[in-house]
């Protein structure tokens, strides 16, 4: 039974306020009444008492002069003293109140007459008479003292009744206090009582929440003495440090806490003694198994508190969060797939190296570093080998320069390094070493992979840190636009370029819209005949103020903004219908083609097969006369895409060959799966062809070409010395500048010639 079931809830029922103290003052006053009352009777009992004494000395005053009378009247000579006999105080009694004085005052009166009188006789010497008066006397004294008996008497029954009633009301006083007593009594212990309840509720809920925390949280709580011993812990902490419950106690809190953190949870309780309310900690706690546990703390001094007396510390197991803040922090400055610094990072590091004092002679150094078609192995090989791959770049650019440099990947297949305190000519070397480093082959998912990749470089001058980055990234797409593969250094015309590229691009729209791109026309001869074989459309733009501009130039910049669908549209087109009019003019040549390059984001055009079949339309040029040049990443990024779009145009009658083939990842063996009439071997292997050195790699792709019915097209053929050892190996056709340059079409009808045989030098 709870305490507040045993008081009934004394504190909430009870009488009305107002009520209550109109009572309190009713009972006093009855109470104050009583008293004064019991004062009255008893000062009437007490003035009846003195009445009655006063009525007594009467009696004997008058029994003493009647004796002296008799003494008297029988010696003849004494003379009876009367003073004794005072009736002024039986006028009225001890109360004031009269009394019946009217007998007493006549029995009085011939009392006093006799002795008055018998006194006279005796001085006169008349002893006879005065004994014959005397006579009289005794009855008279008789009745006189029966009154003052009964008087007596009644002032006795009234003193009496005045003392029994005070007593009376003297109980009832002394009850009434008693009561009162307990009343006030009762009323300090209730709200003793209430107080006590009210704290017992509060420490029961209290209680409550705190047990169902300790039960149900997963919070560790202990409670330690200023001492750090522990003295308690909730059973979580099995769950959060595995120890069984109870291993603890009595073990100092410090001997599972990190040795590097112990100084911080001194400082805690430094602090708790100096007053804090709470204090937060975050120190590592050793578990059962000996791991280092983050443990967050709340230390609250409850030293005060007689149910806990200590310090109690709330503890939580955020090694997780930690773990991911600390990863957040350094993603937030460093690459997740590689591990080297970031951009942030980076450029933070390069802001510092300009910012410290450096030698002139060996400045600051930033190089940008990007892969040479990596975009292709990612294509090729899906992103996961791509990944694999950027993590070998990324270890091998980092053992590759000194601790002190940075290595940093800036997104993609983009990397860059610091090079600091390094006279440039050494820094360019350690650039020509890390060229090598990085094309050693990896092997990844069974294939040999060599990364080459475009290298800038800008030293530290006049400008800031955005300014060197900027000028090493103008380097490296010089390398990009100059043929990949190889270490540029950052000059002025570099940024000169970037403008106009940028120019490039904000005018390539209206020029599209006006005309100004048109094809050019390289003839491809036959190799083995020499005779003019077909033509491989190329794009140029004829700007109206800066002349002729290459393909390299704006070709990137439209397949960024997707203008080359239409590029690629007018490029077909004009091939399309250049190619039927040379097939009119000159019937001898109807058997020359016309290939026409396709970019990525051709191919991936719905409407790829309608253009095709639109510009063959157009022109009536025969389907089988046209071909579409795509290079072989392009073919091997979505395989599936690329097959389905390439089988429909196939289906038209038209060709398809794979260009610049050697420089992407898919395998020869690939090549039977693919929908493919024509190999374009690549000018860089060609370029190889020397001082009759055969290339096996030429004769292998020659060769296999071959075995699986496909033409073979040589790019790029500079010399006879490269002409006879590809048509030595068997390869069919030929195109480089050793036989034409791209020229206008225009130009194209003077090339022919009614029997044309050989070569145009
Ligand atoms: P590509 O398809 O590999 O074209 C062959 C490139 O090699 C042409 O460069 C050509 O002029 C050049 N070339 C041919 N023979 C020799 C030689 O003996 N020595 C040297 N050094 N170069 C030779 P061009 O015209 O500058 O075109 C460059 C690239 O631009 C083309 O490479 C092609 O990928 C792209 N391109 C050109 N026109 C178009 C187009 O209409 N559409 C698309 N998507 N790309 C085009
Ligand atoms: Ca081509
Ligand atoms: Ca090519």
């Amino acid at each position: 039974m709870n305490v507040l079931q045993r008081l009934g809830r004394p504190a909430m029922s009870g009488p009305h306020p107002v009520r209550k103290i109109l009572t309190v003052v009713l009972v006093f006053n009855v109470a104050l009444g009583m008293a004064f009352s019991v004062i009255g009777l008893r000062r009437q009992a007490g003035d009846r008492a003195k009445v009655q004494n006063q009525l007594i000395e009467q009696m004997s005053a008058v029994n003493a002069v009647r004796a002296e009378m008799w003494k008297s009247i029988d010696q003849g000579s004494v003379t009876p003293n009367l003073a004794g006999l005072d009736l002024n105080n039986f006028g009225r009694d001890g109360l004031g109140q009269p009394v019946d004085t009217g007998r007493l005052a006549q029995q009085l009166g011939s009392f006093t007459a006799i002795v008055t009188s018998v006194r006279s006789r005796l001085d006169a010497g008349q002893v006879a008479v005065a004994r014959a008066e005397g006579a009289g006397l005794a009855p008279n004294a008789t009745a006189l003292l029966g009154t003052l008996q009964a008087l007596s008497d009644e002032h006795q029954r009234q003193s009496d009744r005045a003392n029994t009633t005070a007593d009376v009301e003297t109980v009832v006083l002394m009850l009434f206090a008693a009561a009162m007593g307990l009343v006030l009594f009762r009323r300090v212990m209730i709200t003793r009582i209430n107080s006590d309840v009210r704290a017992a509720q509060a420490k029961a809920r209290a209680e409550a929440t705190f047990g169902s925390l300790v039960r149900h949280s997963s919070d560790l709580i202990s409670i330690v003495d200023v001492e750090f011993e522990l003295r308690y812990l909730t059973p979580s902490v099995q769950s959060i440090l595995g120890y069984p419950p109870g291993e603890l106690v009595g073990r100092s809190l410090l001997d599972i806490v990190h040795p590097d953190d112990r100084l911080r949870l001194l400082a805690a309780h430094d602090a708790l003694l100096d007053g804090a309310d709470l204090v937060p900690t975050t120190v590592r706690m050793q578990s059962a198994e000996g791991t280092w546990r983050y443990m967050e703390s709340l230390h609250n001094d409850l030293r005060q508190n007689a149910d806990v007396n200590g310090v109690a510390i709330t503890s939580r197991d955020v090694t997780e969060r930690i773990a991911l803040e600390e990863q957040l922090r350094h993603s937030a400055f460093h690459d997740d797939l590689t591990g080297l610094a970031n951009r942030a990072l980076f450029s933070d590091r390069v802001e510092h190296a300009l910012s410290r004092r450096y030698d002139v002679r060996t400045p600051p150094a930033v190089v940008f570093f990007d892969l040479d078609d990596f975009k292709a192995v990612n294509d090729s090989l899906g992103h996961h080998i791509g990944d694999q791959l950027l993590q070998v770049i990324a270890q091998r650019l980092e053992y590759g320069v000194r601790p002190s440099d940075t290595a940093a990947r800036l997104g993609g297949d983009e990397f860059a390094v610091l090079i600091e305190d390094l006279h440039p000519d050494d820094c360019l070397s350690l650039l020509h070493r890390l060229q090598q480093d990085l094309r050693q082959p990896v092997l990844l998912a069974g294939r040999e992979l060599s990364m080459r990749a475009s290298i800038g470089v800008a030293y530290a001058g006049a400008g800031d840190a955005s300014t060197l980055l900027a000028n090493a990234d103008l380097a490296m797409y010089a390398v990009k636009a100059g043929g990949k593969d190889a270490v540029m250094q950052f000059t002025p015309t570099m940024a000169e370029h970037a403008v106009r590229r940028l120019q490039l691009k904000t005018e390539l729209h209206a020029a599209i819209e006006h005309g100004q791109i048109v094809a050019f026309f390289q003839p491809t001869v036959d190799l083995a005949t020499g005779r003019m074989s077909g033509f491989e459309a190329l794009a140029r733009w004829l700007h109206p103020s800066r002349g002729l501009i290459p393909p390299l130039e704006f070709i990137p910049i439209a397949e960024q903004t997707g203008q080359i669908v239409e590029i690629g549209r007018q490029v077909l087109r004009q091939a399309c219908r250049a190619l039927a009019g040379w097939h009119q003019r000159h019937p001898d040549y109807g058997d020359l083609t016309v290939a026409v390059n396709l970019s990525a984001r051709e191919l991936d055009e719905p409407d790829l097969l309608k253009i095709v079949a639109d510009a063959l339309r157009e022109s009536g040029l025969a389907a089988d006369r046209l071909t579409l040049e795509v290079t072989e990443s392009l073919l091997v990024r979505d395989p599936e895409l690329a097959v389905r779009q390439l089988t429909a145009v196939r289906k038209l009658g038209v060709q398809v060959a794979i260009d610049d083939f050697g420089t992407g990842y898919s395998s020869l063996n690939y090549l039977e799966q693919l929908p493919v009439d024509i190999v374009k071997i690549d000018k860089t292997f060609i370029d190889r062809l020397t001082g009759g050195d055969r290339n096996v790699m030429v004769e292998t792709i020659t060769q296999l070409g071959t075995a699986l019915g496909l033409r073979t097209v040589a790019e790029g053929i500079e010399n006879d010395l490269q002409a006879g050892l590809l048509r030595d190996m068997g390869c069919d056709v030929g195109q480089g500048f050793l036989f034409y340059r791209p020229v206008p079409g225009s130009e194209i009808d003077a090339l022919f010639q009614p029997s044309d045989v050989s070569h145009v030098a």
